[in-house]
């Protein structure tokens, strides 16, 4: 079988293959797959091996995403494909992510993705699962389908992304929920094989030089990342650099993959970093993974009363008006109209 030649890559004179699509620039002989395992050196070209692949499909409400302030109570068509270009040793979906039997996976193409997405009456299609950056290419494509269709795009992702790659990708995204795994270099050195700066790079792109809807994810992880200092620089560097009104999901652990030695993550903490998140300047956090009441309300900036409550996944009552809060009129920062 014959793949497709992927875009963002460079030849070496020594025949190497150089990829540009993520901070890892894996180098690649003739053969050699790069750290992701979805991307090969074939006979001096770059190719991607899961693009016109799917691991499998789903309905799901975009709160589940997260997304709380992207066309609430919709359903949007979720789908992904295998492979990862981080290592986190506490993954949750690593049965994807480290997939290397590729034998479930599914052929599929853009215009069938979009048929599903409308017959199931899905506002947009969410690119999820696993990393969608390492399968850029085919994200685009069906991305590009989902625009001409009236569909919104949805990047769920580390963004963990090389520059020239990373505004070819968004510029074709609506809303991203983009996973801040910690706020320490080591922490991102020691758990998930990666860094951190192009995580905080791609974010300020996203912020300052994009009108993509941002929300974040932090997966609390007991005595990893939970640390009352490391949370408040989190939230204060959001504030600084990406603005009070980016809704933040704090989500809980639970132990899996290779990161067995931990206990769960316990309310407590998630309601203990949701303060700390607010009394440093952060205007909408919420708490996943876990029944909360208020951790899944959004509440008004202005007047404090509930405007969106949730229960579970689903929207229970919402006091909106064209986007502002039905009982003071404050403006609710988000998108609440297709
Ligand atoms: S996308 Fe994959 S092959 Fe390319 S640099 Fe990143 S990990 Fe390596």
């Amino acid at each position: 079988m014959t793949f497709p030649v992927a875009r963002w890559w460079h030849l070496e004179e020594s025949g190497r293959v150089v990829c540009e699509l993520c901070p890892r620039s894996c180098t690649l002989v003739e053969g050699q797959e790069g750290y992701c395992g979805v991307r090969v050196n074939d006979d001096g070209s770059l190719r991607t091996t899961v693009s016109g692949f799917t691991s499998g499909f789903a309905v799901d409400p975009i709160e589940k995403k997260p997304l709380y302030h992207f066309l609430p109570g919709t359903d949007v068509l979720s789908f992904g494909t295998v492979g990862c270009n981080m290592g986190c040793t506490f993954c949750q979906n690593w049965s994807l992510s480290q997939a290397e039997d590729f034998s479930r996976l599914k052929a599929s193409d853009p215009e069938s993705i979009v048929q599903a997405a409308r017959a199931h009456h899905c506002a947009g299609v969410a690119f999820t699962y696993n990393e969608p950056i390492i399968s850029a290419e085919f994200c685009l494509e069906v991305a590009q389908a989902c625009h001409a269709a009236g569909l919104k795009t949805i990047a769920v992702t580390a963004g963990y992304i090389a520059e020239p790659a990373r505004e070819a990708f968004f510029q074709h995204m609506d809303a991203a929920n983009v996973d801040l795994k910690g706020f320490s270099d080591a922490f991102y050195r020691h758990y998930c094989g990666a860094s951190l700066e192009p995580v905080l790079e791609t974010l300020e792109y996203l912020a300052l030089k994009t009108s993509v809807w941002v929300e974040l994810t932090t997966l609390l992880i007991p005595e990893a990342n939970d640390s009352p200092d490391e949370l408040r620089a989190l939230a204060s560097w959001v504030v600084e650099h990406l603005g009070q009104e980016v809704p933040l999901h704090f989500s809980a652990f639970h132990p899996d993959h290779r990161l067995l030695d931990r206990r769960s993550t316990p309310l407590s903490t998630l309601q203990a970093a949701r303060s700390i998140a607010r009394e440093n300047g952060l205007s909408f956090v919420y708490l996943g993974n876990v029944r909360s009441a208020d951790g899944s309300t959004t509440f008004c900036p202005g007047c404090g009363k509930a405007v969106i409550t949730r229960d579970g996944y689903a929207v229970s009552a919402r006091h909106l008006v064209e986007g502002k809060c039905a009982f003071c009129s404050a403006l609710i920062p988000g998108r609440f109209s297709t």
